[in-house]
């Protein structure tokens, strides 16, 4: 069959959309037997025609000559690449608006190998507070004991706020990194991406050495925050999420220019985190499906926050479609995000008994950790998630004994406010 190619985005003058091009963009029937679907490369190594063909190959993939075709360098290792992990790759990029992708065998290998690519001893990161549990460990455990210190800032809406920690950071040494996750897990703190851009070009003015400005993107993007058009440099994910969708598979992502891309390309390799291709089919298959999927939860659960806003059990309900008129909060929300996102936390009147009968009483959703998958899935923060911070530290967060966070599944919305219902009942009957 004939290759058609496979890497049209246009008609005529028009971009296509991204749900389009999710069905077809990065993969060419023509090279597997005309199959709609991309078999799965189940296969370590590939075969070049000649010699002369290796010695191209291993140019290309070790960056000593530029790749000229879309994908980059030809195929030669599944360490290095394969035909399911470049689709995925390709089409990610599209959707983020990047340059290019590196997928990864988690999301914390995405954000492992990123950091270790841009800091070097006597570095600092400077980085928004909360993060994930796990990048907290690698800044603190990790990085810290190989010389590249850390400053943390709360208020990521307030520039002022964040300009302090950069100075502090500064004093402490060449500031490598800007990180940020925004919306924060579990109480949805916004961090102000264009602040950060702006900060980084202060730094550089200072010091004269731009910090990566890296966004982790795992609770609204690909669809609904794009960091890069505000001034990040990488957009860093836990495919496990809300991309891959379906709580079956683990995998991670960043996405950027090439430019700043190029240090994590050199370093995945070498660390070896790569994905497999049976994992990198999945999410493929998990992309044709994106929007549907997140659009309906994200609608489900913002309808389900205004409803636990109403209830006499609940006494505060962290989602950003809540935030009032006048909160600082607000007008970074309206300005970088197109919704609102379906994990967010409540808080139960009773304290921690209270959450924990609540919890229990679900009939429908279950209790388990992460998020963004097609089923509803509840925890309570405080004594799993969070439950590595101190007591000062959870209460500084705002992470309190009747905190319960809610990652809002594909279930009917009734159905869910049915079991809302109930167990908010039987909670606040203890
Ligand atoms: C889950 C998660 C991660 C880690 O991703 P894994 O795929 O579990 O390694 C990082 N950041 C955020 C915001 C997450 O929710």
């Amino acid at each position: 069959m004939k290759s058609k190619g496979y890497h049209h985005d246009h008609i005529g003058g028009r971009r296509l959309h991204g749900d389009t091009l999710m069905l077809s963009y990065g993969f060419d029937p023509g090279l597997s037997e005309g199959a709609i679907k991309p078999p799965v490369f189940l296969t370590s190594t590939f075969a070049y025609p000649t010699a002369e063909d290796g010695r191209r190959l291993f140019d290309e993939t070790s960056g000593r000559s530029d790749a000229t075709a879309p994908g980059g360098p030809g195929l030669l290792y599944s360490r290095f690449n394969n035909p399911n992990v470049q689709i995925v790759e390709e089409r990610l990029s599209v959707l983020e608006g990047a340059e290019t992708c590196a997928l990864f065998s988690s999301g914390m290998a995405a954000i492992s190998t990123t950091l270790l690519a841009a800091t070097l001893p006597g570095d600092v990161v400077l980085h928004s507070n909360p993060l994930y549990g796990g990048t907290d460990a690698l800044i603190r455990n990790v990085l810290r004991p190989r010389g590249v210190e850390s400053v943390g800032f709360l208020d990521g809406v307030s520039e002022s706020a964040i300009r302090e920690a950069a100075e502090a950071a500064m004093a402490l040494g060449r500031v490598a990194v800007i990180f940020a996750e925004t919306p924060s897990n579990p109480t949805n703190t916004l961090v102000d991406i264009a602040a950060l851009g702006r900060i980084a070009g202060e730094i550089e003015a200072e010091q004269g050495h731009r910090p990566l400005v890296v966004v982790d993107n795992t609770f609204l993007g690909p669809l609904f925050q794009k960091p890069l058009e505000l001034g990040a440099d990488i957009v860093v994910y836990s495919i496990t999420k809300y991309v891959a969708g379906h709580s079956d598979l683990v995998a991670g992502a960043a996405l950027g220019s090439k430019s700043a891309m190029q240090a994590v390309k050199v370093l995945r390799p070498l660390l070896g985190p790569s994905l497999d291709p049976h994992s990198a089919w999945m999410i493929g298959r998990s992309l044709e499906t994106l929007h549907l999927r997140m659009e309906r939860a994200f609608q489900s659960a913002e309808r389900i926050a205004r409803w636990l806003d109403e209830r006499p059990e609940v006494t505060g309900v962290c989602h950003p479609a809540l935030l009032p008129q006048d909160a600082p909060a607000r007008a970074v929300y309206e300005r970088q995000c197109t919704a609102g996102g379906a994990t967010f936390s409540f808080t139960v009147a009773g304290g921690e008994p209270a959450a924990f009968a609540t919890l229990d009483a679900f009939r429908i959703i279950k209790q388990a950790v992460s998020l963004g998958g097609s089923e509803s899935l509840a925890c309570h923060p405080g004594t799993t998630v969070h439950s590595s911070l101190s007591k000062t530290e959870r209460e500084a967060l705002g992470v309190s004994g009747g905190l319960i966070r809610l990652s809002i599944g594909l279930e009917h919305p009734d159905d869910l406010i049915a079991d809302l219902e109930q167990a908010l009942a039987a909670g606040g009957a203890t």
